[in-house]
């Protein structure tokens, strides 16, 4: 980007007098001083440390200028600087501006899961046709979204931005941040629900995704969710659906999957296979959802087939790792939920193998009141013809580990502490052979990424 001082005062409303630097130019803005490239603004926000107090480290790195929300006399002097209220809102200003300045057409992605994935998915797809700019890694909420808008290269045709959301009120805000052409709602699951209470509650939040929706866009929702179908009938908006239900406009046909890679067809494009390189029905859905965006800028199957066949997943959260026995690996531990762990078992328990399936299960956190009975409900997705051995980790998950004794006492099943990932670690070091497969899935907060680093690298 390439915004002169002048400019940037005048969006985020500077409160002093910035005549003097107002032909400065800036090429980048960051809010983290180490990040700051030479050329950029460095914009300090206020969390849980203060950014003004790293001014400095982001003029070494090559700041040009700094807005400050702080008084004046705490700014570095002859340092060019816009005085602003409240620094976040400047980015937000800032990034509302430069948005009308590039004008592309905007895509914007919610859902409880499946946001990153479809987001790498739809963008891969919209480039094969269009210049386009996506958020980068997770950066989905009121600091990333005004981020990914400020990271466009000026030729921009295309933005594609995940939006997450913890709260009422959060979409509502970032979709008028940046009026969507299209909406993209992939999936109401349980996450949050801790703070939401009801899943009901969860999808009125998620419509909020609509607030912003230009009058001639369109939403693209998963049609087999009834509490979507309930509340998009007052939207003047276009809608494409997508889901497993026949009853979508695009829904997939003749899914198969090997241990890397689903193929399958559409009713759209009945002679084209999708191929995705990765595992799980769910990620059929990710890509309907992206297919479902192609049809509504008209790219050609042939593109969108090349484009998922080579999708690039930012953060690619279940793939499949060698651990140092030679066991395969299947690593998901970034994030869990009740449909994610069903999905992910899903696919797990079909991909083919010589020796034995191993299943590694921690803690689905933020679950609230039904915690107990959505961790003993995951009983219904483990298979014992196809699971060895169920290891599981954390408080929660003694539910499941009492509903696992009743319904099949048969099946192997080690729960361990929180604070004990060494012992599962040596446990299952001492046990897995090559002919192995072990699936570790888990909320982030249990740490199963330290059980992974120990059986890739033991010490
Ligand atoms: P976050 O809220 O952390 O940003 P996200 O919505 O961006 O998550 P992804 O990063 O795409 O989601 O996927 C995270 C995990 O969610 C996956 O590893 C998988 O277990 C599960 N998941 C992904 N897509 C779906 C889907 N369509 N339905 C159910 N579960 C899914
Ligand atoms: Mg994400």
């Amino acid at each position: 980007m390439k915004m002169q001082l002048a400019e940037i005062a005048h969006a985020v409303g500077a409160i002093n007098d910035y005549k003097e630097w107002e032909n400065v130019s800036v090429t980048s803005v960051a809010f983290d001083s180490r990040h700051l490239q030479p050329g950029g603004l460095f914009i300090p926000l206020t969390g849980e440390n203060d950014g003004h107090q790293f001014i400095q480290s982001a003029i070494d790195h090559g700041a040009v200028a700094t807005l400050w929300a702080r008084d004046l006399a705490t700014a570095p002097a002859d340092f060019p600087i816009i005085q602003v209220a409240d620094s976040l809102k400047a980015l937000q200003a800032l990034a509302q501006y430069y948005l009308m300045k590039i004008n592309p057409r905007v895509v914007a992605i919610t859902g409880s899961n499946g946001k990153t994935t479809t987001k790498d998915m739809v963008a891969s797809i919209l480039a094969t046709q269009f210049n386009v700019t996506k958020t980068h890694a997770n950066f989905n909420n009121e600091i990333g979204v005004p981020m990914t808008v400020l990271s466009m290269e000026p030729n921009t045709e295309m933005l594609v931005v995940e939006m997450g959301m913890d709260r009422p009120g959060q979409l509502d805000f970032l979709s008028k941040l940046v009026s969507p052409d299209l909406a993209v709602i992939t999936m109401i699951g349980e996450a949050h629900i801790e703070f939401f209470g009801t899943r009901d509650k969860i999808a009125d939040a998620k419509m909020e995704i609509t607030h912003g929706l230009s009058e001639d866009g369109s939403l693209v929702y998963n049609g087999d969710e009834p509490l979507l179908r309930e509340r998009v009938t007052d939207l003047s908006q276009s809608q494409v659906t997508f889901g497993q239900g026949e009853d979508n406009d695009l829904f997939a046909t003749n899914v198969a999957g090997t241990s890397t890679a689903t193929t399958f067809t559409t009713n759209e494009w009945p002679d084209t296979t999708f191929t995705i390189p990765m595992i799980g029905t769910y990620n059929v859905n990710n890509a309907l959802a992206a297919l479902a965006v192609a049809t509504v800028y008209r790219i050609r199957p042939e593109n969108a087939q090349k484009a998922l066949a080579n999708v690039t997943l930012t953060e690619n959260r279940a793939e499949w790792l060698k651990g140092s026995n030679g066991e395969d690996i299947l690593s998901d531990v970034y994030n869990s939920n009740p449909t994610a762990v069903k999905q992910v078992l899903a696919a797990f328990s079909k991909t083919p193998v010589t020796g034995q399936r191993v299943v590694v299960l921690g803690d689905m956190l933020e679950l609230g009141d039904q915690s107990d009975a959505m961790h003993a409900g995951l009983a219904d997705a483990v298979d014992p013809q196809a699971i060895s051995h169920v290891y599981l980790v954390g408080p929660h998950m003694v539910a499941l580990q009492e509903s696992l004794a009743q319904r099949y006492p048969d099946l192997a099943v080690t729960h361990f502490a929180a604070d004990d990932l060494a012992s599962l670690s040596a446990t299952l070091q001492g046990s897995l052979t090559a002919a192995d497969q072990i699936l570790l899935k888990g909320s982030h907060g249990i740490h199963l990424e330290q059980v992974l680093a120990a059986l890739q690298d033991p010490v």
